[in-house]
């Protein structure tokens, strides 16, 4: 597949439908605050697999939180490039070393491949871009930057 053009909120919009159901299910509270007309030119499938990875995280990580589940997803254009951030307000799980998080194979979980996050990272420097997470004792946060260029 060729890169293409599209814009980077209709993406997000996207994925945001397609995860309805899940966010539903799961009573997770989505907020959502996106710049418009970014159109990006990139891989549509791999920038959307990458949100999806993260997104997926975000909802497991919920999973055994009793109430006020939220998600947050922004998207913020500065000056060279784009931001996305996704956070959810639980943190990593206590002596999860933050630094390993993006190598392959690294999961906390029983059923986990640990190559979610990694293969976030390939895409996202594919693009030439960078991917970094930040957590505290209430919210784990994801930030992707990518370079953009206003046509
Ligand atoms: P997997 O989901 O298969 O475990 P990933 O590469 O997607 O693999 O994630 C690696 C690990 O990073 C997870 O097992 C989990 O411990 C941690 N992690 C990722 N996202 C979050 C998050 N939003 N909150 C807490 N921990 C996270
Ligand atoms: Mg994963």
């Amino acid at each position: 597949k060729e890169k293409q053009d599209f814009y980077m909120e209709q993406l997000i919009n996207q994925v945001l439908n397609f995860l309805y159901p899940s966010f539903l299910n799961h009573n997770i509270n989505v907020s959502k605050d996106l710049a418009c007309n970014i159109l990006f030119h990139g891989y549509y499938d791999e920038i959307r697999q990458v949100l999806i990875n993260i997104l997926f995280n975000a909802i497991e990580a919920l999973h055994a939180k009793e109430k006020e589940k939220k998600i947050e997803i922004l998207l913020q254009k500065i000056s060279g490039g784009i931001v996305i951030t996704v956070s959810n307000n639980e943190p990593i799980i206590e002596g999860e070393v933050i630094q390993t998080i993006f190598e392959p194979f690294f999961t906390t979980k029983d059923l986990g491949t640990g190559l979610g996050l990694f293969v976030c990272k390939q895409i996202i420097e594919k693009h030439e871009g960078t991917i970094s997470i930040h957590s505290n004792e209430n919210r784990t946060i994801f930030s992707i930057h990518l370079p953009y260029y206003e046509g």
